[in-house]
């Protein structure tokens, strides 16, 4: 690999490009969620489509496919690179095995059938987005086999390799299910201790001015870098890893709900994280300085929002910081009562409200009935009735309108069939690489209590970040934890805290 000229500097070069013009896109889309007047809107579309096209056509190119076929043959490329040309073929088979016809299908139905489903929740009425949602399973089946399923795999595992390559649904399904039986028997024992109540206190209110400088002296404290990145309002959070030195944050304040704002932007700076610890500079557009996948994604926001900012540890050196940055209340509490108060367990109809425990149950029950209605084992027609029954079981709550049952998530309607896994993937792989972080550093929550995170941040670097794509989700789990992935690290976690907070 020595001359300048090889097919494998070009192929990086070809990336390079590709990747600054996905970089221009991403600043389109973070300026749109933020700042644009809304009389830009029709021409931001057009600008847009009009890159995300360009950035296809570099990306799927004859001449790409030609030099990733040379690079493929090249015996001298060390191992690092080769796994680098492995997963920019991967992208390429993806982006090339969907014909075009289809694409444009399954935007302009998914932009109708969100439309029928904002109508159709508001009045929770499931007959008007049903048309919507049979239209949307027979295009993701269709998806389905232009990806081909797996060997001895299901269509389900296809349209998985765009968000968690590498994932099986019969093997979430072999994780998930123990995980939900015996969450479910937690959140009963939980219930019935009847704490929940004087657990949850209520802070008072509190300028959204004082929130917003609270939550970048926790940026700043817990090493995000703010000279290559900001923190921003938007009405929907999201991180944006621009490109190498920029990655954008947003959180969105409520005054009489601290929480929402603070673990928002804990979540955030997670995947922010993350993307200022992947080699970005270096492999800039190339898979080895990109995430690699949802679920891994999701478990760095998951670590620092959950593990880290719901711990003892945590309050015991956030509480004197609020109290002297946002509000006197914090000074008056225990940190056990702030700690409880971050803890409570609740089972609700709504998933994006669930707390930590309870959240696992709302995902099993989408993976489980995105999974049967994509085979045909359940009709769309079914799907009500089948959504109330098995909330039923997980919940012990008996689900009073489809609004706040099988018509309050969005995924459905814009084509995102198989993304719920990766949310409880997340939690799972967090509490697993977690587990095997604190036996690694047995003194992380002394380091928490003084505000110290600099240690787990730099473990996450070493072990995590510094790889890109270098490794598939399972691979790297097993490399870091020496163990493939299992529900065991997080039912631990859980049922500790659950001991500590509610003694049960
Ligand atoms: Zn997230």
């Amino acid at each position: 690999m020595s001359s300048e000229n090889t097919s494998y500097t070009q192929l990086r070069t070809l990336m390079r490009e590709a990747g600054t013009l996905g970089s221009v896109n991403a600043l389109l889309a973070w300026d749109q969620e933020t700042f644009m007047p809304s009389g830009g809107a029709d021409a931001r579309a057009e600008q847009r489509s009009m890159i995300a096209t360009m950035v296809h056509e570099r990306r799927t190119s004859a001449r790409v496919g030609e030099l990733i076929v040379a690079c493929e043959h090249d015996a001298s490329l060390p191992e690092t690179e080769r796994a680098n040309v492995r997963e920019m073929r991967r992208d390429y088979d993806l982006l090339t095995k969907l014909p075009a016809s289809l694409v444009g299908e399954i935007a302009s139905t998914a932009t109708k059938a969100q439309e029928a489903w904002k109508d159709a929740r508001q009045n929770s009425d499931f007959a008007t987005f049903r048309p919507w949602l049979e239209k949307m399973m027979e295009l993701a089946r269709q998806k389905a086999a232009c990806y081909g399923t797996p060997a001895g795999g299901e269509p389900y595992d296809a349209l998985l390799e765009e968000y968690e390559p590498g994932a099986r649904a019969a093997e979430l399904e072999k994780v998930f299910t123990p995980l939900a039986s015996e969450l479910s028997a937690l959140i009963a024992k939980i219930g019935a201790s009847g704490k929940t109540e004087r657990l949850a206190i209520k802070p008072p209110s509190i300028d959204a001015s004082k929130q917003h400088a609270f939550g970048q002296f926790l940026l700043t404290s817990m090493g995000f870098d703010m000279n290559s990145g900001r923190l921003d309002t938007t009405a929907h959070p999201f991180c944006e890893g621009l490109g190498p030195g920029d990655t954008r944050l947003t959180t969105r304040y409520r005054e009489d709900e601290f929480g929402g704002a603070m673990y928002g932007t804990l979540h955030e700076m997670g995947h922010g994280l993350y993307e200022q610890g992947l080699p970005k500079m270096e492999r800039y557009g190339e898979p080895l300085g990109e995430a690699i996948s949802l679920g891994i994604h999701e478990s760095q926001s998951r670590m620092w929002e959950n593990l880290v900012g719901r711990s003892r540890a945590f309050w015991m050196w956030a509480q004197p910081n609020a109290s002297k940055m946002m509000s006197a209340w914090f000074g008056t509490q225990s940190v056990d009562a702030l700690y409880s108060m971050s803890n409570v367990v609740k089972p609700s109809y709504i998933r994006v409200e669930a707390d930590e425990a309870t959240y696992n149950l709302h995902i099993l029950l989408r993976f489980t009935l995105e999974r049967a209605l994509l085979k045909g084992d359940l009709s769309v027609a079914e799907l009500p009735g089948a959504w109330n029954s098995m909330f039923e079981t997980l919940f012990g709550l008996r689900v009073p309108d489809d609004r706040r049952g099988c018509l309050q998530d969005v995924h459905w309607s814009c084509a995102l069939i198989g993304y719920f896994p990766t949310y409880s993937l997340g939690n799972l792989y967090a509490a697993q690489f977690f587990e095997t972080a604190r036996a690694a550093m047995p003194d992380l929550d002394v380091r928490f209590a003084r505000g110290d995170f600099a240690p787990l941040l730099g473990w996450l670097r070493t072990n995590i970040h510094q790889h890109g794509r270098r490794y598939r989700a399972g691979e790297l789990c097993e490399r870091v934890t020496g163990k493939k992935l299992d529900s065991g690290a997080l039912l631990r976690y859980l049922k500790g805290k659950a001991a500590e907070v509610y003694g049960v």
